[in-house]
């Protein structure tokens, strides 16, 4: 472990303190399609080390809780997937779903309903993550944009919350608290006193301001945001991190720098 470290404060009390990372744009790099997103080894090495000593090591991430794991490969961590849906415990065979009820399938069943050979014409690839359906388009042009702006008003007007990413849209049932119900929910009653988060985008924001606040209630005596820069991600983002890293590879080498 390396006290020189800018993440060195977890060390100070390592059993009460959580390293939290989310995956996409954070620890591996954006790709043109998701599935071919790769997680260094060297990040996996650095995050089952670390999980040795620290209270919590979690990848807090859109993807699917099992999806997350693989990409990244160890297993003595915390997946939180799909956005605060989907707990995954170190060694765990299968996620705890968050959510429940007819709420389950809601955007699948806006999707079954709506969708239309426009969408492949237009590139619009759909992603299936259970209770969240997610709308990519890169690599299409503007006119599939404004397409996407009109799908995400007939979602809006079944009843869908949306939530727009790094040329992703995603659909989600109402009452979802994503990334900020979820490190909320780690930390609550964790014992759990110092955080790092890092993250990229829009969903790492919610979060950030739910950590902010815990800590504005004294919830969280130590917090250290970590923001991975990108022409995509919110400028908001940087504004409020305490440190920004020019990418992925950047963020990977700072754990395994805390690691080492
Ligand atoms: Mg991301």
């Amino acid at each position: 472990m390396n006290q020189d470290s800018p993440l060195s404060l977890l060390l100070k009390e390592p059993g009460r303190s959580a390293l939290m990372s989310d995956v996409d744009g954070t620890l591996c790099r954006i790709v043109d399609r998701p599935e071919k997103a790769k997680v260094p080894v060297k990040a996996k090495h650095s995050l089952e080390l670390l999980s040795q000593d620290l209270g919590l090591v979690a990848c807090v991430t859109g993807r699917p809780a099992r999806v997350a794991r693989r990409m990244v490969g160890a297993d003595s961590i915390t997946y939180f997937g799909n956005h605060g849906l989907e707990l995954l415990e170190p060694g765990s065979d299968g996620p705890t779903m968050v959510l429940e009820g007819e709420q389950v399938d809601r955007a699948a069943r806006f999707v079954a309903s709506h969708d239309s050979p426009h969408w492949v014409t237009a590139k619009i690839r759909v992603e299936d993550k259970g209770p969240i359906q997610a709308l990519h388009w890169r690599g299409a042009g503007e006119r599939t944009e404004a397409l996407v702006r009109t799908i995400a008003e007939q979602a809006h007007a079944a009843g869908l919350v949306t939530h727009w990413g790094r040329k992703v849209l995603e659909l989600r049932p109402p009452d979802m608290e994503g990334k900020a119900g979820a490190v909320e929910a780690l930390l609550t009653d964790s014992g759990l006193t110092t955080v790092v988060f890092a993250g990229d985008d829009q969903t790492d924001l919610d979060a950030v301001k739910r950590l902010r606040t815990m800590q504005g209630k004294g919830q969280i005596d130590e917090l250290l945001i970590v923001a991975v820069d990108s022409d995509e991600g919110p400028p908001e983002l940087m504004e409020v991190a305490d440190f920004v890293v020019g990418g992925s590879d950047d963020w990977i080498d700072m754990i395994a720098t805390l690691a080492a």
